[in-house]
């Protein structure tokens, strides 16, 4: 095992535990502090060790912990001496955040590493069936955020809707009608198949399937990825079940 650094921004996945990389376990194994978001689940917490101190940052709706803090705390604790976790939903850096806080870990001259983790982007499609790509269907998947933040360039859908293959949408679930709007004035076909995967890989995970056009009144909550593209219609299944479009023979796999 390499030498631990002083923090590890560090990916716990989509939320079952078993999809946390061996690194990702080691260091939650050996944290004296772990620094977390809402998005990690309680199976993931589970793993950290007893004489751990855990911090949520969790930055729920009407509490918001501001980056600058995150940041700061996370240069003191490693200050202090104590081995840190700073432990992210998914991967840290896809839509984390976590490019932030190495920035500012950098400035302040602490070391840290950076363990990556499976993105929702993609472990959540998978749980519902859906190959993000898949040979003859989708060449290309395109993962944007639905949530516009202040000072960040807007995502210029129309153009997405060009773009062909998937679309993944992360924060997407409050402005799904505008998203839908907008890739159908694009040229995305009305018809085109749109899976939502919320609180995928965990016991809460509900998948729900519709049309382009009728993703506005879908009921969807978050956390949720929407997949939208061909591959939205597919549902690879250990249990036999093989639907989509473009998929021609059914899985082998007939456990369960
Ligand atoms: N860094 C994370 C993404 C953080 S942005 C990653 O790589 O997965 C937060 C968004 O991620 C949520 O709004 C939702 O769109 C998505 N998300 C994260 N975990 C999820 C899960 N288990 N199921 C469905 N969506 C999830």
């Amino acid at each position: 095992m390499n030498e631990l650094a002083a923090v590890g921004l560090v990916g716990a996945g989509p939320g079952d535990p078993d999809l946390l990389t061996v690194r990702a376990a080691r260091l939650l194994a050996a944290a004296d502090v772990v620094v977390h978001d809402a998005l990690v689940g309680d199976g993931v917490l589970a793993l950290v060790p007893p004489t751990a101190e855990l911090i949520d940052v969790g930055k729920r709706p009407g509490r918001p912990v501001p980056q600058e803090l995150i940041s700061t705390l996370l240069v003191e604790l490693a200050r202090s001496g104590r081995r840190v976790v700073r432990l992210k939903g998914g991967d840290p850096y896809v839509f984390g955040r976590g490019g932030e806080e190495a920035q500012a870990l950098i400035d302040a001259g602490v070391e840290f590493e950076v363990v990556p983790g499976i993105t929702s982007a993609v472990a959540a499609p998978a749980a519902a069936g859906i190959p993000v790509t898949h040979r003859g269907v989708s060449a290309a998947v395109t993962v944007v955020t639905g949530h516009r933040r202040r000072g960040e360039p807007d995502v210029d859908w129309r153009s997405l809707a060009k773009v062909g293959g998937t679309v993944v949408v992360l924060m997407g679930v409050a402005q799904r009608g505008a998203i839908a709007a907008e890739l159908i004035a694009g040229g995305l076909d009305p018809a085109t198949p749109v899976a939502a995967v919320r609180s995928a890989t965990t016991p809460d995970e509900v998948v729900a399937r519709c049309r382009l056009d009728e993703l506005a009144v879908a009921p969807i909550e978050a956390p949720a990825v929407i997949v939208i593209g061909a591959v939205a219609a597919m549902q690879l299944r250990a249990d036999g079940e093989v639907q989509g479009r473009g998929v021609g023979q059914r899985s082998t796999n007939s456990q369960s």
